[in-house]
Formats: C-alpha cells, sequence, structure tokens
C-alpha cells in the first residue's frame, strides 16, 4: 500500500529549494502503519539507492524520523511533475551505503506480503539495530606527516618532537590507512600531548578523524581440531553427490537431508559449504541458538578460514563487526541463529537449515517469519541451494518433498561407522512403585535409579530431561481446591524454591517451604503464602519441575556432581554461563546434567551413556495439533545424545502413557510409522501439512472492547470471504487458549486454507481494508507454531 505524503509545505525554508529536478523515492517506516511514503530527493542529496536509510520530516508535526528508502520512482510523468511540489523532501541520507541489497530487499518483500507485516517493520528485522545504532564505533584521531618529503630537521626543536616524526616515517604515514593512531604515538614515543601540539602548530603533522569499531572477536581463534581424514560412507556420498549436483546447476532447489543423530549430516554440510566456496560463492549455515556453541562454530572455524558468526551471545559491537565484515564480503560462511538468514552475504550458492524442524525457527514477534521458509526463499530469489536437515523433519517439509518438484529427501539411515543405536526402555510410571514399598510422586523410577548408579560407578555421564522449569507446576489447597493463579494471566503460578533453602526438608513435603510463585509469562512474583487464602488450610503443590529433580537427585546421588540447566538457573547477566556448563560437562567436571528441553539439542558428548526422559507426557498434553509431533522429535532427538562413541547407550523414557503412538514409535526409531499414525489425523481435520493455517490475535486491556472489535474482525472475513468465494474454512472469534497475559484479554480467529495461494489472496483482501477502531491489537499468524 502508498499512499502519499502530500502535506504541503509552501513557506517552510524547503518550499523555496528548486526541486524541480528531484527525484521521488519511497519509504518505508518501523511505525507498525502498513503504508509506504513518497518523498522528494533534492538534487544535492542525490543520488540515492533503495536500501539506504534517509531521515524526512513524519506526520503531522514533521517530526524527523528515519526510514528505509525501499524504491526509487524514477518515472518523469507529468502527474509526477506536479506532484513533486507537494510532497516532503528528504532532510538527510544516513548511509553511504545501501544496508540491505537488492535480493534482500525482494526479500523483505516477499515476508511483508506473505506474513502480513509492514514492510517497514520487516526492514527493522532485516538489519541488526547494532548496525543501526553503530554499536562499538568510535571516533579516534590518527597522525599524518603532513609533507612526507621533508625531515623537517631545523624545526625540531626537542628530543620527543623528534621521536613522534620518527615514529610516523617509519610508518609512513602519509594518508588513509597509513595513520598512526594517536594514542599509540604517544605511548611508543613515550611523551605527553604537548609535543604533538607542537607539531600541530608548526604544521609537521596533521590530524584526522576516523571512525574505528572496534570490538572482541566473536568467532574463536582456529584452533585445528586434529581429526582424521573422514572418508564418508556410501550413504554420505550418495547425499554429496546430489548436492553437488544441484549446486552445480546453479539453479534454485532444496534438499531435505533425512539423517538420524550422528549420521553425519554436518560433515555432509561441511563438504556441501566447502564446494559452494570453491565455486566463489558464499553459504549461510543456521543453527537453533542453543546449537551455536563453541564446540560448533569451532568445527566450522577448523575448515573455514573465513568465518563470520551472528547469534545472540554477541555483544552489539561484536555483532556489528560481524556484520560490517559480511557486508564486505570478507566471510565466505555465515553461521549463526535464526535472522542470520538476512546475512548480508552477495553471490550466496547454498543455505544450510540444521534441525530444520525445530519450533525456535518461528519467530514470536513481528515480523512472524519462520527461519527455514524465509531460508527457502532466500535461496530462490538467489538461485542457490538449500539443504535442510533433521532426524525428524518436519511433516510439513516431508510433504513438500514429497509434493514438490523442486524439493529432494535424500536419507542417511545409519549412524556413522555403524555406531548401534541406543537402548532404549519404556517406563510405565503408574507401575513403577508397585511392591517398592515407597508412596509418593517420585520422579526417579527404580530402573532410572539402577541406570544412573552404574553410570556413576563407571565415570560416565547422563542427561535427564524434564520439561518444566521450576519445582513444581500447580500451588493449590487440597481441601478447597484452590489455586494460586497469575494476577495479570490465565495460567496457574509454578513453584520455584528459594535458592540457598533446601537440605533436610522433604523432597515432597505436605507443607510449602519458602519461595515464590512466578508467571511464566509476564514473570511477575509472589510470595507463596503457606496457608490458603480461601479456607486456611496448607497450601501444597502439584507437579513436577526441574529444580526439584535435582533435589531428588541430590537426596539420592549425594556424591554426584549434578547440574541445572534451564532459563531460570542460567539467567542472570552473564550470557556465557550456559556455554560454560557445557564445557564442564564436556570435560567431565560435571556427572549429571539435569534440564529442560535446552538439553535436547545438536551436543555432542562422548561419554553420555544414559539420557532419561523424566516424563514424555508433559509434551503430550499440550492443547497443541503438533503435541504428538513435538513428542516424537523430543524422545528421537534426546536419544541422539547417548552412545555417541563406542559406548552403547540408553535411554529411559518414563511415561504414564506407554500406548501413546508418538511415545512408541520414537523408542522404536520407526519414523515412518510414527507418520502413519499421524498423518491421517491431520488429514482428517484440514490441518497442516495438507491445509495451511493462520491465527488472527486480538488483545486488549478491555474484554467488552475487544469481543466487539473480534465480531467486527469476524463480519469482514464473512463479507471477504462471501465477495470473493474463497474456499476457506473460519472459526471463532474464540478466547485463546491462554485467555489473559499481562492482563490483556487474548481472542483468536483461526484461518485454515487448501493452498498457500488461497490463504495468501485472502489477507491481500483482509489487509486492504481499514483498521478496525476502536484501537485493538491485531496480529496476523501465519503458519503459526505457538497456539497457545
Ligand atoms: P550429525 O550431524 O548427523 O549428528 P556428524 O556429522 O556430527 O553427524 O557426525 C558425527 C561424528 O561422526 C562426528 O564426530 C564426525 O566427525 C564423525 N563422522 C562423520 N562422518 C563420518 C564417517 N564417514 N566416518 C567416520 N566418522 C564420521
Ligand atoms: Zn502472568
Amino acid at each position: 500500500m502508498t499512499s502519499y505524503n502530500t502535506k504541503s509545505l509552501f513557506g517552510s525554508a524547503e518550499g523555496t529549494e528548486d526541486l524541480s529536478g528531484g527525484h521521488i523515492v519511497r519509504i518505508a517506516f518501523d511505525t507498525g502503519a502498513d503504508t509506504e511514503f513518497d518523498y522528494i530527493v533534492p538534487d544535492r542529496l542525490w543520488p540515492v539507492q533503495a536500501g539506504q536509510r534517509l531521515e524526512v520530516p513524519f506526520g503531522r508535526s514533521n517530526k524527523l524520523t528515519t526510514g528505509f528508502c525501499v524504491a526509487v520512482i524514477d518515472d518523469p510523468l507529468e502527474e509526477q511533475k506536479s506532484r513533486r511540489f507537494k510532497l516532503k523532501v528528504v532532510k538527510k541520507v544516513i548511509d553511504n551505503e545501501p544496508l540491505v541489497d537488492c535480493q534482500l530487499m525482494d526479500l523483505a518483500r516477499w515476508i511483508s506480503t506473505y506474513y502480513v507485516c509492514p514492510l517497514g517493520q520487516v526492514l527493522a528485522a532485516v538489519v541488526p539495530a547494532a548496525v543501526k545504532k553503530g554499536a562499538g564505533v568510535r571516533k579516534q584521531s590518527y597522525v599524518y606527516l603532513s609533507r612526507p618529503g621533508d625531515d623537517n630537521a631545523d624545526l625540531l626543536t626537542s628530543r620527543k618532537q623528534k621521536a613522534i616524526v620518527d615514529i610516523l616515517h617509519r610508518a609512513g604515514a602519509v594518508d588513509g590507512d597509513s595513520g598512526v593512531a594517536k594514542a599509540e604515538l604517544l605511548e611508543s614515543a613515550q611523551c605527553t600531548a604537548a609535543p604533538l601540539k607542537q607539531l600541530l602548530r608548526k604544521e609537521i603533522v596533521r590530524i584526522e578523524q576516523k571512525e574505528i569499531l572496534r570490538a572482541l572477536p566473536a568467532v574463536p581463534a582456529g584452533r585445528s581440531l586434529k581429526q582424521a581424514a573422514i572418508e564418508l560412507n556410501s550413504d554420505q556420498r550418495k547425499a554429496l553427490a546430489h548436492i553437488a549436483d544441484q549446486l552445480a546447476s546453479n539453479r534454485f532447489g532444496v534438499t531435505l537431508l533425512h539423517g538420524v543423530t550422528d549420521s553425519g549430516k554436518t560433515e555432509i554440510y561441511i563438504r556441501a559449504i566447502a564446494r559452494t566456496v570453491e565455486r566463489g560463492r558464499t553459504a549461510i549455515v543456521l543453527l537453533p541458538e542453543i546449537a551455536l556453541t563453541a564446540q560448533t562454530v569451532q568445527r566450522f572455524k577448523s575448515r573455514f578460514g573465513r568465518l563470520a558468526v551472528l547469534h545472540s551471545q554477541l555483544t552489539g559491537p561484536q555483532r556489528n563487526a560481524q556484520w560490517q565484515q559480511i557486508k564486505a564480503q570478507k566471510a565466505d560462511v555465515v553461521i549463526g541463529a535464526r535472522s542470520a538468514v538476512f546475512a548480508p552475504v552477495s553471490n550466496l550458492g547454498l543455505i544450510v537449515v540444521d534441525e530444520e524442524h525445530e519450533p525456535g525457527y518461528k519467530q514470536d514477534t513481528t515480523p512472524r517469519y519462520h527461519g527455514r521458509d524465509v531460508a527457502i526463499k532466500r535461496a530462490q530469489i538467489a538461485a542457490a541451494h538449500c539443504l535442510l536437515g533433521s532426524a525428524t523433519p518436519a511433516l510439513e517439509t516431508l510433504h513438500n518433498c514429497a509434493t514438490k518438484e523442486h524439493y529432494t529427501r535424500v536419507r542417511l539411515p545409519r549412524r556413522v561407522m555403524d555406531l548401534p543405536m541406543p537402548e532404549m526402555k519404556l517406563v510405565d510410571m503408574s507401575l513403577a512403585f508397585a511392591g517398592t514399598g515407597e508412596k509418593g510422586v517420585h520422579l526417579l523410577s527404580p530402573m532410572l535409579k539402577k541406570h544412573l548408579t552404574e553410570v556413576l560407578e563407571r565415570k560416565e555421564q547422563a542427561i535427564l530431561l524434564l520439561n518444566r522449569r521450576g519445582y513444581s507446576n500447580f500451588v493449590f489447597c487440597p481441601s478447597c481446591r484452590h489455586t494460586l493463579h497469575c494476577r495479570n494471566c490465565d495460567v496457574t503460578l509454578t513453584f520455584h524454591r528459594k535458592s540457598g533453602v533446601r537440605k533436610k526438608e522433604t523432597i515432597l513435603g505436605p507443607h510449602m517451604t519458602s519461595g515464590f510463585a512466578i508467571c511464566h509469562y509476564c514473570l511477575s512474583k509472589t510470595l507463596v503464602p503457606q496457608k490458603c487464602a480461601l479456607c486456611g488450610k496448607p497450601m501444597t503443590m502439584i507437579g513436577v519441575g526441574s529444580q526439584r529433580l535435582t533435589e531428588e537427585l541430590a537426596a539420592e546421588f549425594p556424591a554426584a556432581r549434578v547440574r541445572r540447566v534451564d532459563s531460570d538457573s542460567m539467567e542472570g547477566t552473564d550470557p556465557q554461563r550456559y556455554y560454560r556448563v557445557l564445557t564442564d560437562f564436556a570435560e567431565g567436571r560435571i556427572d549429571i546434567l539435569a534440564g529442560t528441553q535446552m538439553l535436547a539439542k545438536g551436543l555432542h558428548f562422548p561419554n553420555v551413556t544414559l539420557v532419561g526422559v523424566i516424563s514424555a507426557d508433559t509434551s503430550l498434553s499440550l492443547p497443541d495439533f503438533r503435541a504428538n509431533e513435538r513428542t516424537f522429535q523430543l524422545i528421537s532427538q534426546v536419544a541422539g545424545r547417548a552412545g555417541r562413541s563406542e559406548k552403547r547407550g540408553t535411554v529411559i523414557v518414563q511415561t504414564l502413557l506407554p500406548n501413546q503412538p508418538a511415545i512408541r514409535f520414537a523408542l522404536e526409531h520407526d519414523f515412518e510409522k510414527f507418520l502413519r499414525s499421524e498423518l491421517p489425523h491431520r488429514e482428517k481435520c484440514n490441518l497442516p501439512p495438507y491445509w495451511r493455517m493462520a491465527i488472527i490475535r486480538m488483545r486488549d486491556l478491555k474484554f467488552d472492547r475487544l469481543t466487539a472489535a473480534c465480531q467486527a474482525m469476524r463480519q469482514r472475513i464473512d463479507d471477504i470471504v462471501g465477495r470473493e468465494g474463497f474456499e476457506i474454512t473460519v472459526r471463532g472469534p474464540m478466547p485463546a487458549t491462554i485467555s489473559r497475559i499481562h492482563s490483556f484479554h487474548r481472542m483468536q480467529i483461526i484461518i485454515q486454507a487448501p493452498s498457500v495461494g488461497l490463504m495468501s489472496r485472502f489477507f491481500a483482501c483482509l489487509r486492504a481494508c481499514a483498521p478496525i477502531r476502536p484501537a485493538v491489537h491485531v496480529a496476523c499468524d501465519i503458519d503459526p507454531i505457538n497456539l497457545l
């Protein structure tokens, strides 16, 4: 959508400037308004290119605002000539070079259309804030010789002046990069600024201000991992041959590398990237945030010298430095998390998306894009290849492989060097304690305890997974059934024990010990009352959390070194903490790592021979049509952590629902059987991957206003569907699963369409309508991952 910014500026200073030769540009702002505006660029600021940021007067108050130039309208029609006198005038061009090149601009437009998000907001996400702010850029003084030819001998009146001039002579400080930084110069000449000032006065030297970007290196120095040359096995060779053909074709294509954990996928990525680089093109590797450990980065760094990284652990200056390095074409390979899909590489040849099924690739704020799908689109725009890797591909990706011509699925069915798959054991928790005389709910079944004991005896390591943070996931009164709810959100609070208060107390005491109840959505904290507010009886807690697991471990295995890893224990100011724990674990300073699903991903620890899933049911019970898929993925993935070496691993899965297909087939390592059980449900209910889904979420502090707006939205949707004859399904408005967060009431309307084309046409029509007033917050989530 484009509207014209036609407020006349006659009478202002700009009104007197001769603009007859000016050019018209279109600008997108990060204001949330789904509109682009036309401005005029005076000749003195020309040329301007799409992708540069411009400063312009905006809105009624003409507040100076920065926006991206998204198009140059070079069409000197008479109509425009008359129009140009009504347009506002660009004040300043901020960037010397476009921050976004044509291909990225095309990608941003696609995202804006597909994900129903204003272009200005997409561009805001494409270029990192650290780059826009110029993080780490400092002005620095550089000293040069004014007359490099002269030796100025008779003018140098002191020893220190002479020392300074000598240093500059030796450095050949004439111009450009040859200058010597002032601080360094004074340091080497061992003098104060006074002699330098005298030299300046005598015009023997001159000083220039330069902008320097200072940042600590973001990539650990390339410690070459001594590794015997790996010979690919026959499956790997076949996979690589296919990808090499694709790369040689210089055409867009997608390969799904479907290989169990440890089947050598990463090795294939590395070789495919090497081919890409040999062909003079660049590669981007996307990894789930959590997999971006020093371990992984090292593995790539040891193979590729010109490597840049982009992930959330970087400081602003580091991120800016990495980005500038990529932009200056000094990196062949970029490795990073979701947003690295926007890395400003040129001549892109390959994008790798590892663990492509990971929900973390979907951004949950605007623009709500899916990193994998954007990667595929970017590859298409660049005529590059996209390589998706997973042990448990998303059903959407498998469906694409089955139905789309440019998709190929390549399988790596075996672990490298014929490592055996880990032995999988199921524990039915409803039977586990029969006859043991143990009472109450325990997190560790006798079978798991037995294996843990053996692992500790053999000096091996274990990972235990529990998908809940905190100590319990309910705080409630057993006599009147009152539960502690969040004041702001429609969820129960989770009990977190105060750190340090522990030991001695019962593992699952009937009474609360001191601690806080925390809302995992708005993070509000309440001190837990000892007694129920309604009936005065003592409160208790139900459910299990990772905090309680570590306590039970401490009681059972007092000598074991146990560490908890979840977003609570890892919160705090030091972003390196998580990575340090992993290093401690890798180097054998921890015996048992216990935590949430953060642990399930992409880590490689050869000494881990036992993995325990404390409750496989947690993810099954989510009100989400992907609950089965997630559970299958989780168990398979966590199983991949066990026995990554000659030692055979064991995986113990505890569940109350042993007959659930997702759990059963994950235990049998049988993905195909799981698909056969899952896909028919999806097809019958018109769910992805067969149909497309979108959610229109609306929220407001006032419930009445929200329901009125939701009704208006539904009416509008029905009008469009009636008018255009769209064959789509519309459900709602209905309260969201969590019907209140942060005091905002939440409602949603679910749209299901049989094809992506139809979904896009529907949203194009909806987008063309005026906003719904009074202002209720509306967000469209296309291909939603989070249904809560
Ligand atoms: P994945 O990414 O599928 O989990 P990796 O590529 O990380 O698998 O391979 C697992 C381990 O096996 C790595 O240490 C890797 O160096 C090694 N490896 C990969 N391919 C082979 C091979 N053909 N022969 C021997 N070792 C291999
Ligand atoms: Zn809350």
